[in-house]
């Protein structure tokens, strides 16, 4: 038997795109592909690349321009590239960069065998299309790998709310929601090979409306159908806009015991007159009635959010508003990005912030949000908490896992595998962790 051929994937941007990866590296594996760590042994290397935010295109090329000499020394090496750059810049990649054999958007996915079939063929294989038939189905039958404990899921792609810096409902196109059967017999799926958290994915996950047995279901359906899962033990999901918070997803925070304790719940900025131009539909104070209500369901919850500064036409004024929201609801863990210019989008053809304005900013608000989490991770210590054991630790008899909050928490010497679920009393907080002992 000949040795399987390897493939090397890189991923960038978002959880999206890592399940992404995982179904391409599925797909090809009924292609014989077995996956490699390095490029320099593979048959094949896919980039699967994000454009959210500026300098992507870019960095893509130099990617690519590195595996020149590879290619000079295994000209059978194929080279592709996957997500949202190649869906934006097609075919100009071919022509830019010559050493790549096949360019996919990531609705094509289920397309891959065929591609590289053509590739071995010797020519060329472009697919940015945005095809009817389903390709989280064609991706079905793949071979069943065990799994570690925590997976995601992608429930809804695509996006309608066309935020004026955003590129998503571009480059992955219009809101679409995956039917509730699928998703169940997955999420099955993945936990009879070791998974006991999943966490549904969505550019906008809870404007989900996926057929179900009786019409459309919304997202707490879909949870309270994942809560029935036997072995799952652990609901999570990603990432939601504050609009689509309907009453029955912040009623299951309350009641729903496998839905964890943590909201991802971007607001972007904290002025009403940046809000109204970055096309956003919500207002600070909008956002944080909607906040008192998932805390009065779920007092315990930890916030997480994204944030843009500098945003054209920003005024300090405006930046002190989202720092005085940051305040009010001290989060747990934030993300926040400094404005980038997306071409054709609208904001890109308004009046920037200078850049060092906007430097000054974005250290101002991380700053203030790593007190915030600090602090609410420093709270931690004393408190049980029940952590799920992901991977050994750095440190020799040392393992690693998360709590219901998302915090890593450490525990040495004790007795326990990957997989478990076990009660963790919190004795410490480090930088980015908590360690303790199993009670
Ligand atoms: N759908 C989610 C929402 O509405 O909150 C966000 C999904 S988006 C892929 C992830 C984050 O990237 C956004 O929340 C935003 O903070 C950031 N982002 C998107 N476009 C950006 C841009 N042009 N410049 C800087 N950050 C950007
Ligand atoms: Fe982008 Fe999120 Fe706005 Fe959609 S809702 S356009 S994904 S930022």
């Amino acid at each position: 038997m000949s040795d399987p051929k390897k493939l090397y994937i890189k991923t960038y941007g978002c959880q999206m795109n890592v399940y992404d990866s995982e179904r391409m590296a599925e797909t090809l594996g009924g292609q014989g592909y077995v996956e490699t760590q390095t490029p320099d042994d593979a048959d094949m290397i896919l980039l699967n690349t994000c454009h959210i935010r500026e300098k992507a295109a870019e960095k893509v090329y130099s990617e690519l321009g590195r595996f020149k000499g590879l290619k000079a020394e295994k000209p059978d090496l194929k080279i592709g590239v996957a997500g949202c750059v190649a869906q934006a810049e097609g075919e100009e990649i071919m022509r830019r960069q010559p050493l790549v054999d096949l360019v996919v958007g990531p609705q094509s996915y289920h397309r891959l065998p065929e591609m590289e079939a053509k590739t071995r063929e010797g020519a060329k294989a472009l697919d940015t299309d945005f095809p009817e038939e389903d390709k989280f189905e064609m991706l079905k039958n793949r071979p069943k790998a065990k799994r570690g404990p925590t997976a995601f899921l992608t429930v809804q792609e695509g996006c309608d709310k066309f935020c004026a810096f955003c590129v998503v409902p571009y480059t992955r196109g219009a809101e679409v929601s995956r039917p509730a059967d699928r998703i169940l017999r997955e999420a099955q799926d993945l936990v009879e090979r070791g998974v006991r958290e999943i966490t549904l994915l969505g550019q906008n996950v809870n404007a989900y409306h996926g057929a179900g047995s009786n019409g459309d279901m919304t997202l707490a359906g879909l949870i309270w159908e994942l809560n029935k899962v036997d072995g799952l033990e652990r609901i999570r999901f990603t990432t939601s806009h504050p609009n689509d918070m309907a009453d029955d997803l912040i009623e299951a925070h309350g009641t729903c015991e496998k839905l964890m304790p943590y909201l991802h719940l971007p607001v972007q900025s904290g002025s009403d007159r940046i809000l109204k131009r970055m096309n956003r539909s919500h207002t600070a104070e909008s956002y944080l009635r909607l906040l008192e209500r998932i805390r009065a369901a779920r007092p315990d919850i930890v916030m997480s959010g994204d944030f843009i500064v500098g945003f054209p036409e920003e005024t300090e004024e405006d930046f002190q508003a989202t720092l005085d929201l940051v305040e009010q609801v001290k989060y747990g863990y934030a993300y926040s990005f400094k404005y980038s210019t997306r071409p054709g989008t609208p904001a890109a053809e308004r009046s920037q912030v200078d850049p060092q304005a906007a430097d000054d900013r974005l250290q101002r608000l991380q700053a203030l949000i790593t007190r915030h989490q600090r602090e609410i991770q420093d709270a931690m210590v004393g408190r049980t908490v029940r952590v799920l054991f992901e991977k050994p630790g750095r440190l020799p008899g040392q393992m690693v896992g998360k709590s219901e909050y998302l915090h890593s928490v450490h525990v040495s010497d004790a007795d326990v595998g990957i997989g478990d679920l076990k009660d963790v009393r919190i004795t410490s907080s480090g930088a980015n962790s908590l360690a303790g002992a199993l009670v």
